[in-house]
């Protein structure tokens, strides 16, 4: 955590902030350790002030070593202009990003009474949490076993008639039961038709034999995410469908072999991009190749066409390709994935198989 902070006050001293206000849930867990879902991380060149309210105080001093922790005893924004007396704050940086305009308008009234200047800014904290360490990796990868093993067992276990939404409970049941501590996301399973929207969210319609259906998956290990889609058909498939399907697989593995450190986000899309243009469904590709995924489950960097952001050895990323018919049927794999200086290492380990079980 010391080295995090660090990184961050060379960021801050480049831009000439002498204080940073951190709300950001995941940059406040980042930053400083502390797991409890309220406080502020008040960050200068020397000092590091965790602020939270009575019921934290404890867990707060426990989980954030490096950082000294205050009960704010009436909420910031009565306490703020005291603070920044104490402290000589002059001008103060805040994540604009995650202020609501009522908070904004209360801070900037306590920081007119003492003559502090509130400065706005973005994605000061966001970039550091691009390139993981050994301890986030470790977490995200038993996130991704966790979510690996729930869509096999359910493979397994699903048969004709099971509704959408007993899919969805089973896999998170799994997901739970292997030691999840939460869902990534509302589970997406969509059958038929209802697999064309990208995140259909599952309905009481029952699974039909021969139905394309797709799986997108993924749970929280130590505040990590993990997120995998796999589509599956339960007996006999549409000629159809297995072409869409090993388009999309080729998309996938072209992205995977020849992702390379250094490339933008947009290089990297192109690439599975121009195969499924070139396949005829560029139309039916309307989301972007990836995202990062880490504290949050959509960070940097993306992937996406006009993405410039540049992929880095240790960064986390899905690689996602999907092409949708709509009033058909949607196919869409997704593996999680960490950059290594050679290439991508794929982490999920989810079977691939367009049809899992020809009869039943
Ligand atoms: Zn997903
Ligand atoms: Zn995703």
């Amino acid at each position: 955590m010391t080295e995090r902070l660090e990184r961050l006050r060379a960021r801050l001293a480049a831009r000439e902030l002498p204080a940073l206000l951190v709300s950001t849930p995941t940059n406040r867990r980042y930053l400083s350790g502390f797991t409890g879902s309220a406080g502020f991380l008040l960050i200068t060149a020397e000092l590091a002030l965790l602020l939270t309210d009575f019921r934290y105080v404890e867990q707060a001093t426990a989980e954030a070593p490096a950082f000294h922790v205050r009960q704010l005893q009436r909420g910031l924004a009565k306490e703020l202009a005291p603070l920044a007396r104490e402290l000589g704050l002059q001008r103060l940086a805040f994540e604009a990003a995650n202020v609501t305009y009522q908070q904004w308008e209360q801070w900037q009234a306590a920081a007119s009474e003492v003559g502090l200047e509130l400065v706005p800014v973005i994605d000061l904290v966001e970039p550091l949490r691009r390139v993981k360490d050994a301890e986030e990796l470790a977490s995200i990868e038993r996130a991704v076993q966790i979510a690996d093993q729930a869509v096999q067992a359910v493979c397994e276990w699903l048969r004709p008639g099971v509704s959408e939404r007993a899919v969805a409970w089973e896999l998170e049941r799994q997901m739970r039961e292997a030691g999840a501590e939460g869902m990534a996301f509302a589970l997406i399973v969509g059958s038929g038709p209802r697999g064309a929207l990208p995140h259909a969210q599952p309905t009481e319609k029952p699974i039909a034999a021969g139905e394309p259906v797709v799986l997108d998956v993924g749970c929280v290990v130590d505040g990590y995410h993990s997120d995998l889609t796999r589509t599956i058909c339960l007996g006999e498939p549409d000629p159809a469908y297995l072409e869409i399907y090993d388009i999309v697989l080729r998309a996938q593995h072209e992205a995977e072999a020849c992702i390379r450190p250094g490339m933008t986000g947009g290089e990297a899309d192109r690439i599975a991009r121009d195969l499924i243009a070139a396949a005829g469904y560029g139309d039916q590709f309307g989301h972007s190749l990836g995202h990062g995924v880490g504290l949050e489950i959509h960070e940097g960097p993306t992937l996406r066409r006009e993405s410039e952001d540049i992929l880095q050895p240790g960064m986390v990323f899905s690689v996602e390709p999907g092409i949708y018919l709509p009033g058909r049927f949607g196919v869409r794999l997704e593996d999680l994935v960490v950059l290594e200086a050679d290439g991508v290492r794929v982490l999920s380990q989810a079977p691939k198989a367009p049809v899992v079980r020809r009869s039943g």
